[in-house]
């Protein structure tokens, strides 16, 4: 899709995204040591889990491919497998797409390398090398555009970026992941992070994972009032809990979601979806929650349309507990647990 193509769908438009691809899939087929692998192995089940985004109002889908990267396969010893866990994943979001009865536009997931937990640091080149690997078999299948999300560290991200446009001509979408205080992890504001990725070709800005709807709103609220920014929102479904071997998502309500999506709607954002632990029944929700709003354009007049106070959910107070404080690219001697490892999408 050219870029060009992509401004103009925008421009008057809330594209709806789809929701949680990891935590569908390991409540469809159990624990697995790597979902990228089930392109794969179990085409059928991430084909389902396409198919009913589609059927819920989802008009982007994302290839299941979040973790298909040389750095996160390798330990696996799945690392020569690249080309072939992103080619099928864009096949099988293809293959969803022909089934259904309206156009829905297919985005190439990249996530981050997950540095934090891993005991090697790659160099930034090295880091580039790996994110073109990926990039250039999503795209040499066929995706519309890129998404590139929960980064955690916005060097990270901005190397991605300049992997994909180092030969690629597709829209990108930029999301970082927040925590509680409102920057991501390397400390990073969201106007701070606009203000790198503004100059880098890409077309749309956003937030996505980690904090659930109610606390992503001032994220998208402060990257929105940037001027000329297109922004996109994915919150997760709140804060997951380990439970043995597993990790369990708390139950936001689809309700909850399509306030959150109508208040998104009047911040301007253009992109809304959902990560970890969502499902169709909230995407559904959310898209029939902004099927007849247009996005609004002169922040911030959506103030004058935001819901009552009362009902807002923007406007209950920040949470002050502070997280620790993380460098890019950490030391490999940090015994702490990684706050951000439970983090997909
Ligand atoms: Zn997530």
């Amino acid at each position: 899709m050219k870029i060009y193509d992509f401004n103009e769908r925008l421009k008057d438009s809330i594209l709806i995204a789809d929701g949680a691809m990891g935590s569908m899939l390991h409540e469809a087929v159990g624990f697995e040591r790597c979902f990228d692998e089930l392109n794969s192995t179990e085409p059928e089940a991430v084909f389902r889990i396409h198919q009913a985004y589609i059927e819920a109002g989802a008009q982007i889908i994302e290839t299941n491919t979040f973790g298909a990267n040389r750095f996160k396969l390798a330990p696996l010893g799945l690392a020569e497998e690249v080309q072939r866990f992103n080619s099928r994943g864009v096949k099988i979001a293809r293959e969803a797409r022909e089934s259904a009865a309206r156009e829905v536009l297919i985005a190439g997931s990249i996530g981050p390398l997950g540095l934090g937990v891993q005991s090697r640091h790659p160099s930034p080149e090295e880091i580039q090398e790996i994110f073109h690997e990926q990039a250039l078999a999503l795209e040499e299948r066929g995706v519309d555009f890129f998404i590139l999300e929960t980064f955690s560290y916005i060097e990270e991200l901005l190397l991605a970026i300049d992997a994909i446009r180092s030969f690629s001509g597709l829209p990108i979408v930029a999301q970082l992941t927040y925590a509680e205080e409102g920057t991501t992890y390397g400390d990073v504001r969201p106007s701070d992070a606009a203000a790198q990725l503004k100059n880098k070709n890409v077309q749309v800005i956003g937030a996505n994972c980690t904090l659930g709807p109610q606390a992503l709103l001032p994220i998208l609220e402060e990257l929105a009032a940037v001027d000329g920014l297109r922004v996109s929102g994915m919150p997760n479904a709140g804060f997951p809990k380990r439970e043995g071997d597993r990790i369990v998502y708390p139950r936001s309500s689809p309700e909850y979601f399509a306030l959150f999506a109508r208040e998104a709607a009047a911040l301007g954002v253009r992109i809304l979806g959902g990560c970890c632990g969502t499902t169709p029944a909230h995407i559904r929700a959310m898209a029939e929650a902004v099927k007849l709003l247009r996005p609004s354009k002169t922040h911030p007049a959506w103030k004058s349309i935001r819901p009552r106070a009362s009902r807002s959910i923007a406007s209950s107070s920040r949470s002050t507990r502070s997280w620790p404080r993380r460098k890019w690219m950490p030391s490999t001697s940090t015994a702490e647990p990684w706050p951000a490892s439970a983090w997909t999408r």
